[in-house]
């Protein structure tokens, strides 16, 4: 059994618990879900989500509980990290807001907040590499991403511009994949 973390310091952490678990269950595999509050959990997960909400406000409590290191070290150990909206742009390599203190585990720059007001929530079935069928996206005063790296292929687009990308062990959407019943983004990142 493996055991995945979702950090639970803000945002949609029972919808990602439940999509974790529906997407193991599709790939015949058992995980255990365990929310991660404190430093000490990281190091024994198999796998990491790192959801949405603010990024302002995760960065600084990931900081404060000390859980940054412990992330950046999970993902240089190699193992599947899937981050989400606020979540991508605290993984991302430059937020260009000095609010943001970044991980800088994806090799990408992003914009908070870039589809602006009136276009500040919307769904969209994305074309995604790896997947068969488009996926319904919700996309909730999304980032974007600006510059991705070398390393960085990009997976899904929303008017030529990256909004899911996988930098080997990592992949960051934009949107909210754990908003629909639609648990493939999750088995992407983690099961395939
Ligand atoms: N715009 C938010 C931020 O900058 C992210 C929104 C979200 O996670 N839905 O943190």
């Amino acid at each position: 059994m493996r055991t995945a973390g979702v950090v639970a310091v803000q945002g949609d952490v029972a919808e990602h618990a439940a999509a974790i678990s529906r997407a193991a269950d599709r790939h015949d595999e058992v995980v255990e879900v365990t929310e991660i509050r404190t430093a000490g959990v990281v190091p024994d997960c198999d796998l990491l989500l790192l959801p949405g909400g603010e990024s302002t406000t995760i960065s600084h409590l990931l900081a404060e509980a000390g859980i940054d290191e412990e992330i950046r070290a999970f993902v240089r150990s190699g193992k599947p990290m899937l981050a989400t909206c606020a979540g991508l742009i605290v993984a991302s390599r430059d937020a260009k807001d000095d609010r943001v203190a970044t991980l800088d585990v994806i090799d990408v720059t992003v914009d908070r907040n870039a589809f602006g007001r009136q276009a500040d929530s919307f769904e969209a079935d994305l074309t995604v590499t790896g997947l068969d069928r488009p996926f319904p996206a919700v996309f909730i005063r999304a980032p974007l991403i600006d510059e991705v790296g070398d390393r960085v292929e990009t997976l899904a687009t929303v008017d030529d511009r990256p909004v899911a990308v996988r930098q080997g062990n990592v992949v960051g959407t934009s949107f909210h994949p754990e908003l629909t019943d639609d648990s493939r983004l999750h088995g992407l990142a983690f099961f395939r």
